[in-house]
């Protein structure tokens, strides 16, 4: 069991560095677009907060090369203002003199948001200088930034070798989530695995293979696994180097009791034109499941006891091919299963379709989640004291 903030004792007036993920899409006057990760940092900071720490939020935004306007945190400080009122400061940078002046003015019970880390290129360096300049700023360390848990930068890895430290309530909600999905699920467990490369899910399905009931494999990674059973795909989306280990996957889940179901039809560009087919012919791209596809998976979801879905079963960015995700989505919405969504596209699916609340933990991560899910520890999680 990792530290939490529950099991830190004493930490009044003490200056405790937190790392959040705030990595939220911005226009370009500044609003905020998607709130959800920063709201779901609140109840680690309004406990630390509570605690009458000096506290001091950092944080990662975007991907910026050096100092960018557009990727400022103030933003989010603003933000934590009118949560916070009259507690919250901003400092303009993320290292340097003004820092560690700002931190020496800061009192018990008031929050200091650092600037973008990433405007200082030492931090997805891990450079031991900066990890040092940030560990010299607190007492306590606690990271509770899941999104990027996977990384082994300073602000995350680097500097919770140097104090002592603890993880805040998001990432131990992801942890238990997902140990509880694994080792102890409700049954029967249905996954439901798409997107688009079979390279990118491999660790994922074996990971699951014996552990839940049922797969259903949807989106062009599909279109491999047909393949492999000899089934004609047309021009769509393959990973030919990966058949054979499809067909391991295939042989593996029937040794251990999993029952896979592929796609029995699909909707399948032919030229310019869109199809409905049930076997697709060598000109044809298949870009959704059809209609017979829906029924079957929808079948497995609502007599499901735990569903954990990752990938849209079709280019569903597309309005042409998204009725797939649309209606896997709403039928896990609907089950009284309890549904885990992880990953990038899957959760911006279930978000776009205003289905958020009614899935039971959708993952902040998206490659954070997805190591998860692959049974592998987190680099960042890993340095954390356990009790
Ligand atoms: P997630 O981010 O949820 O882990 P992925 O990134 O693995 O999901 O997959 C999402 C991508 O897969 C989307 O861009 C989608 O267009 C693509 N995709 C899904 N089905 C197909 C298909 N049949 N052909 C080509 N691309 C597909
Ligand atoms: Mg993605």
């Amino acid at each position: 069991m990792k530290r939490t903030i529950r099991d830190l004792k004493n930490i009044k007036d003490k200056r405790v560095l937190l790392r959040c993920d705030f990595n939220v899409p911005l226009d370009k006057y500044g609003d905020i677009l998607d709130d959800t990760r920063i709201f779901e940092s609140l109840p680690t900071i309004k406990y630390l907060n509570e605690q009458n720490c000096k506290l001091i939020l950092c944080s990662h935004l975007g991907r910026p090369k050096g100092y960018d306007k557009y990727l400022s945190l103030f933003p989010v400080a603003v933000y934590l203002m009118k949560r916070f009122p009259n507690k919250v400061k901003f400092c303009p940078k993320a290292s340097g003199k003004e820092v560690s002046s700002a931190v020496k003015n800061l009192k018990g019970g008031e929050i200091l948001l650092l600037e973008n880390l990433r405007f200082d290129a030492r931090e997805e360096q891990n450079d031991e200088t900066f990890v040092k300049e940030l560990a010299s700023l607190a007492d306590i360390y606690v990271d509770d930034a899941f999104g990027v848990a996977h990384r082994k930068h300073a602000s995350n890895y680097g500097v919770a070798l140097k104090l002592p430290n603890a993880i805040g309530f998001l990432i131990e909600k992801e942890l238990n989530v997902f140990s509880k999905a694994f080792e102890n699920p409700s049954r029967p467990f249905v996954a439901i695995f798409g997107g688009a490369k079979v390279k990118d899910k491999l660790t994922l399905i074996n990971n699951v293979i014996g552990k839940a009931d049922t797969i259903l494999i949807g989106g062009g990674m599909a279109y491999t696994f047909l393949l492999a059973k000899g089934v004609n795909i047309g021009k769509s989306i393959v990973d030919l180097d990966l058949v054979d280990d499809a067909k391991d996957i295939l042989e593996k889940a029937q040794k251990n009791g999993t029952k896979i179901l592929l796609p029995i039809d699909h909707v399948a560009l032919d030229g310019e034109k869109v199809r409905k087919v049930l076997l697709m012919d060598q000109d044809m791209v298949g870009l959704d499941i059809g209609k017979d596809t829906i029924k079957l998976f929808k079948k497995e979801i609502k007599t499901a006891g735990q569903i954990l879905w990752n990938g849209p079963v079709g280019k569903y960015e597309d309005k042409r091919f998204r009725k797939g995700t649309f209606e896997i989505a709403k039928a896990i919405a609907k089950s009284k299963a309890y549904s885990i969504v992880g990953g990038g596209d899957s959760v911006g699916a279930i978000n776009t379709l205003g289905f958020n609340k009614k899935i039971n933990h959708l993952s902040t991560g998206g490659g954070a989640s997805m190591k998860l899910m692959e049974g592998k520890v987190l680099p960042a999680i890993e340095v954390i004291d356990t009790l």
